[in-house]
């Protein structure tokens, strides 16, 4: 037996390390379970673009876009694809997906995401402020473009109800888009800026803070999968892994896209499908943007790290194989220069594709899954898992320790799109 700590988090990703740092601040003894190792690039947390804070909090589940996924089969440039597999998990997932795009409660469900992310934003500024993490997040304020007056002119009609959300985003003038971006040349209709616009450099961000949580005593396993858990009456008794066996007090199961595999060994059902994508790593261009930019209509997102650059994008269903064919990252660069026509092309130090973890209405799975008395779930943060995973942590650590939760628990549920299911794989 290797060890027996309060709480036992499988999944060393920004999920995980967060549920670890909320439990530790409480006094627990925790282990985290990393079956590759923290930071590395089978994690969906190393590549990706690290955008936090409120700028343009948006769901997947939106209307129209099951339609546009399964049109963007077709179109490698297309920034979403859907392909529907001959798999149950997938259909039921995807029948989940068509109702909450056509859900009225889209809209409360983007105030939850905005008021997680800007919970998470306090602490991302507490932790970079006092505890050593300041050189892998900045906050110089986030652009988004536009490429079409239609687009530019409905996101600008939207901006009275982002305001009330809190959201401080506002339309940039030509003048004041040159005066942020003076080096980049963009070919666009109009601009929006958030100036709590934020972004968290990965992997540095993941693995200086896993450091600090090795500090605090938060035990670190990495090269340790789990592949089986032994229960009874409700309650998880033992987690085997490659690295021995743990017999935890409670168990997290913070496994990213993965999981859903690792909670149905216990006979809970997940609806969590992988949402794939990609990025490309340049050397910086003298002439590309400072900040980051999402180039809004295609959903890419642009990211300065020093001497680097970041593109970011493709929303593809498509199953647990991570790679993304080389004609939609060509996609991914094709829509880099239809906004920044004049943007030097230089090396690519790096190509990377990864997994999101997506729940259908783009919330996460949060807090105690049914029937155990032990286990919780952090996992669904999806296309904004950098931004959630803070607050969520929180939120699963509040559950754990028995608090008032901060926000109310149920629109997290695990078991929101049904009832764990009677067959059990361990
Ligand atoms: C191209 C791209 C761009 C993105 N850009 C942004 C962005 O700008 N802002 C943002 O907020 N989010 C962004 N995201 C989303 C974000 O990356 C994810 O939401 C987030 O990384 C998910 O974190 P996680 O901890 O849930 O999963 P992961 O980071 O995948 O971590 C899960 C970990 O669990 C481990 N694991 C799995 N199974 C087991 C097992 N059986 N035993 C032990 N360990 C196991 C895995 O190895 C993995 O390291 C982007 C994603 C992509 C793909």
């Amino acid at each position: 037996m290797r060890g027996d700590p309060d709480v036992l988090i499988i999944g060393g990703g920004a999920a995980g390390l967060f549920c670890a740092y909320h439990l530790r601040r409480r006094g627990r003894s925790v282990a985290v379970l990393e079956r590759g190792t923290v930071g590395g690039a089978q994690s969906c947390s190393y590549g990706n673009t690290g955008f936090v804070g409120t700028h343009g909090a948006a769901a997947l589940a939106e209307p129209g876009m099951l339609a546009a996924g399964l049109r963007g089969l077709l179109n490698p440039a297309s920034a979403v694809a859907i392909r529907p597999l001959a798999d149950a998990d997938q259909l039921r997932w995807l029948w989940h997906f068509r109702r909450a795009c056509a859900d009225r409660s889209a809209a409360a469900r983007l105030g939850v995401l905005v008021d997680m992310k800007r919970r998470s934003l306090s602490m991302l500024r507490e932790l970079a402020a006092d505890r050593g993490l300041g050189a892998t997040f900045a906050m110089p304020g986030m652009v988004l473009a536009f490429r079409t007056d239609q687009a530019f002119e409905r996101a600008r009609a939207g901006l009275p109800a982002m305001a009330d959300r809190g959201v401080p985003l506002r339309a940039l003038t030509p003048a004041e888009l040159r005066s942020l971006e003076p080096d980049a040349d963009f070919a666009i209709r109009g601009a929006l800026y958030n100036e709590e616009g934020a972004f968290v450099r990965v992997p540095g961000f993941i693995v200086e803070l896993a450091r600090l949580l090795v500090e605090s005593g938060v035990e670190i396993h990495s090269q340790a999968e789990v592949t089986g858990f032994d229960s009874s009456g409700g309650q998880v008794d033992r987690v085997r892994t490659t690295g021995g066996t743990f017999r935890p007090g409670h168990v997290v199961i913070a496994a990213g896209a993965w999981s859903a595999r690792c909670a149905r060994m216990l006979g809970v059902r997940l609806t969590l499908q992988p949402v794939k994508g990609c990025s490309i790593t340049v050397r910086a261009p003298g002439n590309g943007p400072r900040r980051p930019v999402l180039l809004a209509e295609d959903r890419v997102a642009v990211t300065p790290l020093g001497d680097q650059l970041r593109f970011a994008g493709v929303m593809e269903v498509s199953g647990m194989n991570p790679a993304v064919s080389s004609r939609r990252m060509a996609g991914v660069r094709r829509i880099v220069r239809a906004y920044l026509p004049r943007m030097t092309s230089t090396e690519t130090v790096e190509t990377w594709s990864g997994l999101r973890p997506c729940a259908p209405d783009s919330l996460p799975f949060l807090g105690r899954a049914e029937p155990y008395r032990n286990l919780y779930i952090a996992a669904g943060h999806g296309q904004m898992g950098m931004g959630l995973a803070p607050a969520g942590g929180e939120l699963v650590a509040q559950a754990i320790a028995g608090e008032q939760a901060d926000l109310d628990l149920a629109q997290f549920r695990i078991d929101r799109f049904g009832k764990p299911s009677a067959g059990r794989r361990s």
